[in-house]
């Protein structure tokens, strides 16, 4: 390109500039105008969508409307009713504040904007096409606000090739209205896409009932509520519901956040809800929450980006911990694998009764009273036996029980392990003669960057010559297990996933070799130890792989298997 003199461009180049930044696709459209129905109060939301939102949006509320000399103004770039000085940006309550939405659009597509505001005979619709009012007129409707937006993008060819088919670009749309429905249970929705309803929600303020719309009544029913407010209130507040484990799905994206009621996509926040999650959940499984964060207006910083679908908090790391410590909380406290529902309501196990009979091993400590944070009381389990020597089976007052004995004894020896780790304590087996194992370049590679950290395992692996390694001591709990294996193995696990891991795999490994086998025959005391193990670890519940070590089958279920009732 030939150098020029530089000239400051026309406005209307300007606006499709900027416009990009707001509107990257249909979905954009959407929430823009939605945010603008929530700011104007509606308690009723319903949107629109044809041909993936390219050919057709439309978004109609019921708030508290534009006046009729106000409706042309509003399309203005930096035209907004949300905010007057710049001290107001320290405290924004809307979720627009920019003045940039309504001008935005309307450089990129044809917009009709039909409104009434309260108080006002007629309704006020005026229609822009190219940035130009071509239609002016007042008709009459309901208090309330209109805006439909045509062929968008069909004046920027580059952003329509950039467009995904248009069942993708639904399913953006889709996924941006059930985020507002979560966030705004008070708020009916409704969602219409190529002419079917897609969702509908209640509008009746009950964050369960919003769940249910968009997740389903099974997953509403089961969650978990959080309700966290830390005692300053400076401090971050947690609220909203998280599933439960077991609901988890195989995929990301089930994780909302909004923060002060906006929605928000934060890495930092999917971290410590995932952290939360660490150990429950099984292997490739995500959660599922709906989590709202509260921090006072000046605490955080709405304003770094176009979109608005981001905000820097001026505590990240407050933030990230009351989250995480939040989630972590529910969900240990409140999981409910070994389901405790009394078969005859308000039976409760009288441990005088039962301590002195034999067999008789409290599953779970009971607590302390008073009880902190209301962590549940467990039965008193009797062992019955085992079956397919891989469960041990065992009664309690709600009913029968079977515990997964590889999983349970994996929970244990991994609690044991990281305590002894914290102690720097490690129980070592030294070897009477070193055990040489081969491996392959890929697992070599994981022995030299990793060989050494291994040792605060308890293994001490040196080099021998080309791929070949002498181990002379494993951890104490590897002791009458296949070595070679069990080695070759946590030198795999040590090359898989994340960097950051690494230590927890290598000890979910060590566990998974050290623990007591399916098939195995297991005499009377060692279930009966194997259960009072269990029961002084933290996380009695589920093994380190997210798998639970116990099911529960209550004595209303059985006896309406057989038909009793
Ligand atoms: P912002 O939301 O940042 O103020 P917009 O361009 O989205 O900017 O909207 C400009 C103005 O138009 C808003 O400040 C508001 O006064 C008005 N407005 C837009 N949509 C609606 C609506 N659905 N109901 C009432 N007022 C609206
Ligand atoms: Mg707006």
């Amino acid at each position: 390109m030939s150098r020029t003199t530089i000239q400051v461009l026309a406005p209307d180049v300007v606006s499709m500039i900027a416009a990009g930044e707001v509107i990257e696709r249909p979905a954009s459209v959407v929430k823009e105008l939605v945010e603008n129905s929530l700011d104007a109060g509606a308690t009723q939301v319903s949107i629109e969508a044809r041909d993936g939102g390219v050919g057709l949006i439309r978004v109609s509320d019921n708030g508290e409307g534009v006046p009729a000399d106000q409706v042309e103004l509003a399309f203005y770039r930096n035209a907004t009713s949300k905010l007057t000085s710049a001290s107001d940006l320290e405290t924004i309550g809307s979720l627009g504040f920019r003045g940039e939405a309504l001008p935005s659009i309307a450089s990129v597509a044809e917009v009709e904007m039909f409104s009434l505001s309260v108080g006002e005979t007629a309704g006020t619709q005026v229609t822009i096409r190219e940035g130009r009012v071509v239609q002016r007129a007042s008709r009459g409707r309901p208090p309330g606000t209109a805006v439909t937006v045509r062929n968008l993008f069909r004046a920027v060819p580059a952003r329509l090739k950039f467009l995904k088919s248009p069942a993708t670009e639904n399913g953006h749309i889709a996924n941006l209205v059930d985020q507002y429905a979560l966030a705004h249970p008070e708020v009916r929705f409704l969602l219409y896409m190529e002419g079917r309803a897609a969702l509908r929600t209640p509008g009746t303020g009950q964050p369960r009932d919003g769940v249910a719309a968009v997740y389903g009544i099974e997953v509403a029913q089961a969650m978990l509520d959080l309700d966290h407010r830390e005692g300053e209130a400076s401090r971050p507040r947690i609220t909203g519901l998280v599933a439960p484990p077991r609901l988890a799905r195989a995929r990301r994206g089930y994780l909302s956040f909004f923060v002060n009621g906006r929605w928000v996509q934060s890495r930092m926040m999917a971290r410590a809800v995932e952290d939360a999650y660490h150990g429950l959940l099984m292997v490739g499984k995500h959660p599922v929450a709906v989590i709202h964060v509260s921090v006072p207006p000046q605490d955080v910083d709405v304003n770094i980006h176009p979109s608005k679908a981001e905000v820097k908090f001026r505590q990240e790391q407050a933030v990230f911990s009351a989250l995480q410590r939040e989630v972590r909380r529910v969900l240990v406290e409140e999981t409910p694998v070994p389901r405790i529902e009394p078969a005859v309501p308000g039976l409760e196990p009288d441990p005088a009764r039962t301590a002195p009979m034999m067999d008789l091993a409290p599953l779970f400590a009971a607590p302390p009273s008073p009880a902190p944070q209301g962590a549940p009381s467990l039965p008193v389990l009797r062992i019955l036996g085992q079956m397919a020597s891989t469960y041990i089976i065992a009664e309690g007052p709600q009913g029968l029980y079977l515990v997964d004995q590889h999983a349970a004894h994996e929970r244990i020896l991994f609690e044991r392990v990281s305590a002894q780790r914290e102690g720097r304590q490690v129980d070592v087996q030294g070897l009477l003669e070193p055990l040489t194992i081969e491996v392959s370049p890929r697992q070599q590679v994981s022995l030299q960057e990793r060989g050494e950290d291994l040792s605060g395992f308890g293994f001490q692996i040196e080099p021998f010559g080309e791929r070949t390694y002498l181990v002379r001591a494993v951890p104490a709990l590897l002791a009458g297990q296949d070595l070679a294996q069990a080695v070759l193995e946590v030198v795999d696990s040590l090359g898989e996933g994340a960097e950051s891991d690494w230590q927890e795999r290598v000890a979910i490994s060590l566990c998974c070799h050290g623990a007591v086998r399916a098939g195995q025959v297991l005499s009377h005391e060692e279930m009966r130890q194997l259960v009072r193990d269990l029961e002084t670890t933290k996380m009695p519940r589920t093994c380190p792989h997210g798998r639970p070590t116990i099911v529960h089958f209550s004595a209303g279920q059985l006896e309406k298997e057989f038909g009793r009732h």
